[in-house]
């Protein structure tokens, strides 16, 4: 489970031009706007991030008007990203420690959008032990990671908002997987009927490898179509070894997908070394997508070859604060 709610420590205050009562917050790699004098530098505060949806509570009755979910927003031309309050609405004897999670404590939960029925799909069975779900982690809380990873040569994809499809063949089974679920093959499954499209079972038995294909699929039907497509079609970004428990380097993964005539996501750029700036990184979000001239929702940074330690496989997201303001 992300954590939405933690004990953070605010790392620096700033002003925003033409604004007396609000000024700028830093807190982990976010910025988000807050009430003048009601915090200071090195204060260790709650900080919710964006997609919180925030419990019936006194605390939080401003709130009710948004559906008590926070979401990116703008104030006097500052983009704000999460909210900060006071240790004080905490119960009574919780543990203070910075970096403490506390969503559960505050009965925080994930807004989650609703999934349309075409994606939704008929469950089988839950999501395969032996593939990882999909998941990518927001660059604003990866800052250790940045300092240990800072020069590495990375590729950049775009990342592109529509729905995780995971296919598989493993000994000798194909299967069909949304993002937590195997699905059974019906006929409006909009996941099933791309891979009818591709022959990717066909291609899949004929190769023999136990593999695990994930991408995205876009197009008509799915969020709104942001990119004007006619159909639908999956772009993919991982290939997984499931015999070896890994994920593919980039040429392999290029060159597996070329075997199976597979599309990957937009390569926006193969050699990229990776700085250790949270800003600036969130800045490169910024663009337009390749398929059509829309705010692109973001992009994913990953090492030439694939990299995990502690902190879990090295692979982020920077979202695009633009395309947060204009669909959130
Ligand atoms: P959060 O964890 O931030 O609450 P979330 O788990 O719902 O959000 P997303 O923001 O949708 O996740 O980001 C992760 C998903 O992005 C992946 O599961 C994958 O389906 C999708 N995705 C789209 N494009 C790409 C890409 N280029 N590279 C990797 N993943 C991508
Ligand atoms: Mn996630």
């Amino acid at each position: 489970m992300r954590t939405l709610a933690s004990i953070q420590r605010i790392r620096a205050l700033g002003p925003i031009p033409d604004a007396d009562a609000i000024q700028k917050a830093s807190v982990l790699g976010w910025e988000l706007v807050v009430k003048k004098g009601e915090f200071q530098v090195g204060d260790l505060v709650v900080y919710c991030e964006i997609d919180s949806l925030l419990p019936d509570r006194p605390e939080f009755e401003f709130l009710k008007s948004r559906g008590n979910r926070i979401r990116t927003i703008r104030l006097r031309g500052q983009i704000s990203q999460g909210i900060c309050f006071p240790l004080s609405i905490l119960p009574a004897g919780t543990e203070i420690s910075e970096g403490a999670d506390v969503t559960d404590i505050l009965g925080i939960t994930k807004y989650e959008p609703p999934i349309p029925a075409n994606l939704a799909g008929v469950m089988k069975g839950g999501f395969p032990s032996f593939i990882p779900k999909t998941d990518e982690t927001r660059v604003q809380n990866l800052q250790d990671m940045l300092d240990k990873y800072v020069g590495e040569t990375c590729f950049i994809t775009e990342k592109l908002d529509g729905s995780s499809v995971t296919y598989y063949f493993k000994d000798g089974e194909f299967g069909v997987c949304s993002r937590n679920l195997e699905l059974l093959e019906t006929p409006d499954n909009s996941l099933w009927g791309e891979a009818r499209k591709m022959n990717l079972e066909e291609k899949m038995r004929l190769a023999g490898r136990n593999l695990a294909f994930q991408g995205e699929i876009v197009g008509e039907g799915i969020q709104s179509n942001k990119y004007r497509m006619r159909g639908q079609q999956v772009f993919f970004f991982n290939v997984f070894d499931i015999d070896e428990y890994r994920y593919l380097d980039f040429e392999e993964f290029k060159a597996v997908l070329a075997e199976f005539d597979l599309t990957s996501v937009p390569i926006l750029d193969e050699n990229f070394s990776l700085i250790n700036d949270i800003p600036a990184l969130v800045e490169l979000s910024r663009g337009r997508s390749v398929f059509f001239d829309v705010a692109r929702e973001g992009i994913v940074f990953r090492p030439l070859t694939e990299k995990r330690d502690l902190m879990g496989r090295v692979s982020f997201k920077s979202i695009n604060p633009d395309f947060l303001l204009k669909y959130e």
